[in-house]
């Protein structure tokens, strides 16, 4: 049995076939150091006991499908978060949805969007579900580049020559899974211009908005585009380290009459998958409401902070690997120097990587990027296991060629 056509142009290498061989070694017993998601809690990394504490609570009366749209408290406590943002527009329970995890949303959000051929622009390195979903969806996803020489911000050059009179939306990732970049407040202005201009939406994936390293700031880009129809998608995965909860939400803002038949096709769609894990809803105003732990991770003397330091510093160690320090989220997407590394198939090298080292990453191409010189390493581990394990990277690369 042939799986569809749909999936022809759908990848998502972070769980590909790179990481179905690491399950293979884990069954024959091999231990696998994993750098390869941004998965909190294997690192120790907690969830706040109040959620926890909260999520038992509500077990007994979460027996039952709720709205589709997700329960009241959780609505609500998204739309009390939003309003403490200086400058978010407007929002009420009408505009936010919740959701099985960012993931569903984006789904959701795109499927609701897209005719076939329609194109969305996507950053590229990206993180990847928004190239799949949007090929799932049938539409077309335009890559503007990044600039690693200008500390990954967006080349907003290449962005405007790509709009064309098919592109429908921007989707902005920050801060930016793989590469660490904080948007200025300028680069947002001028996205959202560009969005202005050609009457596009706006589509910003905020889930790391609280994992900011030293003074780097987070702007909502719902702030600076209160008349441009703005989807905000964030979570519990990453600050709230509940990522296998699913508990997520979108918030829309701008000018949502103009809009009004786009909404209720989300809502047409939030519908047909019922509602979202009852459960793991009950844990979104408790978090939102609750002290924010992971300030305490990211401040200096921070588990986080210190981690991604760690990760930057070790990896300039090895020769012919730079890297731009990542200003947040989780993440390193360190270069490999093609003249130094000739590397032709880095899915190849992530696979004899793993073979040799037992440690699990994610190759550059995965995150869409062209060419075979970068790879992204997760910044979770406790520094001691970070600093092993590059140190290991260096050592195989210093003998690896590729035939
Ligand atoms: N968006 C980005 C940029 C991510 O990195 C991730 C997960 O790694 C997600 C969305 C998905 O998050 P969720 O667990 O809420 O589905």
């Amino acid at each position: 049995m042939r799986q569809s056509e749909k999936l022809r142009d759908v990848l998502y290498d972070i769980r590909g076939p790179v990481s179905a061989r690491a399950a293979r070694l884990e069954a024959e017993g091999h231990r696998i150091l994993k750098l390869n998601i941004g998965n909190p809690q294997p690192f120790g990394f907690d969830a706040p006991a109040e959620i926890l504490q909260d999520v038992i609570a509500g077990l007994p009366g979460s027996a039952g499908y709720s709205d589709s749209r997700g329960i009241q408290s959780a609505r609500r406590a998204v739309v009390h978060h939003y309003q403490l943002i200086e400058d978010f527009p407007p929002l009420d329970i009408d505009q936010v949805w919740i959701g099985n995890g960012v993931s569903e949303l984006i789904q959701i959000a795109l499927q609701a969007l897209l005719n076939n051929g329609d194109e969305v622009l996507i950053p590229v390195p990206d993180y990847p579900l928004w190239t799949a979903v949007t090929n799932l969806a049938g539409g077309t996803p335009v890559h503007y580049r990044c600039d690693e020489d200008n500390d990954w911000n967006p080349d907003l050059a290449d962005l405007e020559a790509k709009i064309t009179d098919r592109t429908r939306a921007i989707v902005v990732i920050n801060p930016n899974n793989p590469t660490g970049a904080v948007y200025s407040k300028q680069t947002l202005e001028s996205i959202v211009e560009l969005a202005r201009k050609h009457d596009l939406v706006l589509m910003a994936d905020e889930i790391y908005d609280k994992i900011l390293y030293g003074d780097a700031v987070h702007h909502a880009l719902a702030t600076i585009a209160p008349d441009v129809l703005t989807l905000t998608f964030n979570g519990l995965s990453k600050a709230y380290r509940v990522c296998g909860y699913r508990a997520g939400w979108l918030a829309v803002t701008g000018p949502l009459e103009r809009a009004r038949d786009y909404l209720e096709g989300i809502t047409l769609l939030a519908s047909m998958r019922l509602c979202p894990n009852v459960p793991a809803q009950n844990a979104i105003q408790v978090a939102l409401g609750g002290y924010q732990s992971i300030r305490e991770l990211i401040l200096p003397g921070g588990r986080l902070l210190e981690q991604r330091d760690t990760a930057v510093t070790e990896l300039r160690k090895i020769p012919g690997v730079s890297v731009v320090e990542p200003q947040g989220a989780l993440y390193v997407f360190p270069r490999l120097d093609p003249e130094i590394h000739p590397i032709k198939d880095d899915q190849q090298f992530a696979l004899d990587l793993l073979e040799s080292e037992k440690i699990l990453i994610t190759q550059g191409t995965g995150f869409n990027w062209p060419d075979p010189d970068h790879l992204r390493i997760v910044t979770l581990p406790w520094s001691r296991d970070l600093a092993e394990a590059i140190g290991r990277l260096g050592e195989f690369l210093s003998t690896y060629r590729q035939t």
